[in-house]
């Protein structure tokens, strides 16, 4: 019999969805005729604008002409794509064409791209955390060094105390919300540098930053690209999470270690793994992709998020009447609540469920840190929030 690889066996179960959905399918069988309020979703309700679908359309017409058909694409991805993203996203941060890799999906390319590095080195993951960095690591056999990110931090990672060979930065931050001002995401960049670590940045809700002085990508911060591979998706900030389409930005300039002591180019290897694994993302997704950057589409997204930024500020400004404090909801689409002392964030779950027939997700699901609060997101119709508000206002626990 052939041996499994038994770092699988390291994995945690796949306790915090399973859970939520285990004590909500509980709860319904015996209150039917409740009506339940997800608040605790992360994903979109609002369907895709027209400007994408219209690109959509045209690129289906296309597959239908001889002329026009196109079979496989480059697998990094089609230039008229990467090229959009530079002249929209990077058009001052230097990036150039062959550093951009078009995929279908940031958790593909953030669970794959640890393939890059030896089993034996380190990664360090904030706590609480989006879970499918750790759990990639795992899978590989890496010793993972945990960074809090709590309110007695500010939410801003402390340094690690020994040397992590990657570190995981996700901003705005999923689940807490919280953002990294550039001078803060400095002091990781300058740290990255010092001490030769790899960033890997995860920016999927970037077009949810609305102040200044927020990056919305890691190379505004200078020296990033020696050290920085940034993650994009347009999943949330343009409804694709059905349609999946993402890019990872990956400098020339950043460097792995071989064996033999030479500095190799990061960019080379994912290019090879790219091209070996993967066979690109469909043409039709990538015209879509393309018209995201098209003023008109632009206005239209900027709508939708909008929309889901004022259920997120509604949200956190409910549990704020209610006594409790709260941070994110305004860079991102995610709010999360600290619970009055010492109560349990699954209790708390337990009881917003019953008492108000609401669903959130329990902080204590993202991590050991996470413990004492809970994530509501922004992502629900702006009705079904409107009334989980209307059900909180006599809340009480
Ligand atoms: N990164 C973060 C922080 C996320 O929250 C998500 C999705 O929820 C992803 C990446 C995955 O995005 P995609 O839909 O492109 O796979």
């Amino acid at each position: 019999m052939a041996h499994i690889n038994a770092h699988f066996l390291d994995l945690p179960g796949d306790y915090l969805f399973s859970e939520v959905a285990r004590r909500v399918a509980a709860y319904t069988a015996s209150n039917p005729d409740r009506k339940l309020i997800r608040l605790g979703i992360g994903d979109v309700t609002r369907p895709l604008v027209p400007a994408i679908i219209e690109a959509l359309n045209k690129a289906v017409a296309e597959q239908a002409v001889a002329e026009s058909f196109r079979g496989y694409g480059p697998e990094r991805g089609h230039s008229f794509l990467i090229r959009a993203v530079i002249r929209s996203e990077y058009a001052e941060l230097g990036i150039e064409e062959d550093e951009v890799f078009i995929s279908d999906g940031a958790k593909c390319d953030l669970g794959n791209f640890p393939e890059l590095f030896a089993a034996d080195s380190t990664a360090a993951i904030t706590d609480p955390v989006y879970p499918a960095y750790a759990d990639a690591n795992i899978m590989c056999g890496r010793r993972i060094i945990h960074l809090p990110c709590t309110a007695e931090n500010g939410y801003m990672p402390q340094l690690p105390a020994t040397r992590p060979d990657l570190i995981y930065l996700c901003y705005p931050n999923n689940p807490t919300g919280t953002v990294l001002t550039k001078e803060q995401l400095q002091i990781w960049v300058d740290y990255a540098r010092a001490r030769d670590c790899v960033i890997l940045f995860d920016a999927a809700y970037e077009t949810f930053i609305r102040e200044p002085n927020i990056p919305h990508s890691i190379y505004e911060v200078p020296g990033a690209r020696e050290v920085a591979v940034e993650f994009r998706s347009y999943s949330k900030a343009a409804g694709f999470t059905g349609l999946r389409c993402a890019y990872v930005v990956v400098p020339k300039s950043v460097r792995g270690l071989a064996p033999d002591g030479g500095r190799v180019s990061l960019n080379g290897l994912w290019t090879r793994r790219q091209s070996t694994k993967y066979n690109g993302c469909p043409y039709i997704v990538q015209r879509a992709a393309e018209a995201v950057h098209s003023p008109e589409a632009k206005a239209q997204l900027r709508e939708v998020i909008d929309g889901y930024l004022d259920n997120a500020r509604r949200i956190k400004e409910t549990f704020e009447r209610l006594g409790l404090s709260a941070v994110g909801g305004v860079n991102a689409p995610y709010v999360w609540i600290h619970l009055p002392k010492g109560v349990d964030s699954w209790d708390f779950f337990d009881t917003l469920l019953t008492k108000a027939g609401i669903v959130s997700t329990p902080g204590a699901g993202f991590g050991a840190h996470g413990q004492g609060c809970l994530r509501l997101t922004g992502f629900g119709a702006g009705a079904a929030t409107a009334e989980a508000i209307e059900r909180l206002r006599n809340f009480s626990w």
